[in-house]
């Protein structure tokens, strides 16, 4: 497509190099002096002229990985396979330097299978080709080191100002060809305040089930950027209101469909937690979002309601069952699924074993599971008292939570519950082929 990109000069926008980290100018300056042309691209522009702080700074480059290796010798490596790149390293920051891509399709190292989806995407171009494989306008802004300007094809500058999201070309085709946009679509919209006009929001309920194509792997790593920025509770309504959830947690999907689901209740409570620790800079672990997650799809599969109770045998069936199934969307690493069956596993010792506080305040999950223990109790009101129970303890004996020295302590029933867990793990299944 030949566009002549609109120039937006220096004096005409906000963008200052006083805001773009040092070592990454240095990165764009090598490059320009070595003759290639250098800019900043994506996702820092738009936050800059957001006044946002960027939480990286993407490079692109006509130089090809291999020329920018020959710039920066020892501090280049080339990565990736569907996607090469160069990273730079500058003092112990990692750089990443892209390649100009472009679109056609008959040149070079470019795979599209039969549904239309992007398998590898390594045919180098100019800048006039590579914006049109963005995917939404305001994600498609070049800055430039030359002149500090900023080049604009697409009307990103606009979309900017109206605060809205909208794709690069023809929405339902720049879908298939990457699923994962659409739930791009829903992060950038949460992450930056903007809106999803018609044209990119409407064709989201029928594709939703193309996520299932995507590569689990990639899909884990999506949802952790989804849910772990600091806007997990948008991103939950904005999944539910276009109908991607199913795509991504379909057992949990199926679940808040039914009347009174425990998940419409308490997922958005738990989220707002996420949030709000995410604020004041607490850590957040994936599992807790699974277990979170997962919880009500577990007991559908033990065919059980939440509040009987079941022994840890049972339950670690029926976790590794949902667990698996999940894991098939959202690729679950074992130490993952491990966190997620500790904090469940727990809900039993803090119902049943109010007796041997010491021994279940000493358990490396101990806390993790009287969180969730109290956002359970959001459910089911009368698990309040266990959860108070449980917080005089510990702020009665707060030595007896888990300390490393603990560990002799408790290893007995650690191995217990190893050996539980390793007699209920299933026969590995058969895995996804590799594409
Ligand atoms: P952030 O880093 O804040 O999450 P970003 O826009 O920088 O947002 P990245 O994933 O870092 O997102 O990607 C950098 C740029 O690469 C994007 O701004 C966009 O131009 C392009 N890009 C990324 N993913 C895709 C995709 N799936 N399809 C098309 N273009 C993409
Ligand atoms: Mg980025």
């Amino acid at each position: 497509m030949n566009v002549t990109p609109h120039i937006i000069p220096r004096s005409e926008h906000s963008i200052s190099r006083r805001q773009i980290d040092k070592g990454v100018l240095d990165v764009l300056y090598t490059l320009s002096k070595n003759g290639y042309e250098a800019y900043l691209v994506g996702g820092c522009v738009r936050d800059l002229l957001l006044g946002l702080e960027p939480k990286d700074f993407d490079i692109v480059t006509n130089a090809t990985p291999d020329q920018v290796k020959g710039v920066f010798r020892g501090r280049c490596r080339i990565i990736g396979r569907r996607f090469r790149l160069a990273h730079v390293h500058v003092g112990d920051k990692v750089i990443e330097v892209a390649t100009f891509r472009a679109q056609s399709e008959e040149r070079g190292d470019r795979v599209i299978d039969d549904q239309g989806m992007l398998r590898r995407d390594n045919v180098y171009g100019t800048r006039d080709e590579d914006v049109w494989r963005r995917d939404f306008t305001v994600n498609a802004l070049y800055y430039n080191i030359k002149d500090f300007s900023i080049v604009d094809y697409v009307g990103a500058m606009q979309d900017l100002q109206a605060g809205q999201i909208r794709l690069i070309g023809e929405p339902v085709q720049r879908y298939r060809e990457d699923p994962v946009r659409m739930i791009r679509a829903v992060r950038f919209a949460c992450k930056l305040g903007l809106e999803l006009p018609q044209e990119t929001a409407s064709p989201l309920p029928d594709l939703s089930h193309l996520l299932a194509e995507a590569a689990p792997a990639r899909l884990y790593e999506e949802v952790l950027k989804l849910f772990h920025a600091g806007q997990a509770l948008c991103v939950f309504e904005k999944l539910r209101q276009h109908g991607l959830m199913g795509g991504l947690f379909d057992q949990t999907e199926y679940c808040l469909q039914q009347p009174d689901s425990w998940s419409a209740l308490v997922i958005p409570v738990a989220l707002g937690q996420t949030d709000e620790r995410i604020a004041s800079d607490k850590g957040v672990h994936p599992g807790f979002l699974f277990a979170v997650m997962m919880w009500e799809p577990l007991w559908q599969a033990m065919e059980r309601d939440e509040q009987e109770l079941v022994s840890l045998d049972e339950l670690l069936k029926a976790a590794n069952m949902v667990l698996a199934e999940q894991s098939e969307r959202t690729a679950l690493t074992k130490p993952i699924m491990h966190y997620v069956k500790e904090v469940w596993a727990m809900q039993l010792l803090l119902l049943t074993k109010q007796d041997q506080v010491e021994r279940v305040m000493a358990i490396p999950r101990f806390r993790a599971g009287f969180d969730f223990l109290a956002l359970r109790a959001v459910a089911v009101p009368r698990f309040s008292a266990v959860v108070d129970f449980w917080q005089q303890q510990q702020d009665a004996h707060p030595e007896w939570l888990y300390q490393p020295t603990y560990v002799t302590a408790v290893e007995d029933q650690e191995v217990a519950f190893e050996e539980a867990l390793e007699q209920t793990r299933r026969p590995k299944r058969r895995r996804r082929p590799r594409r």
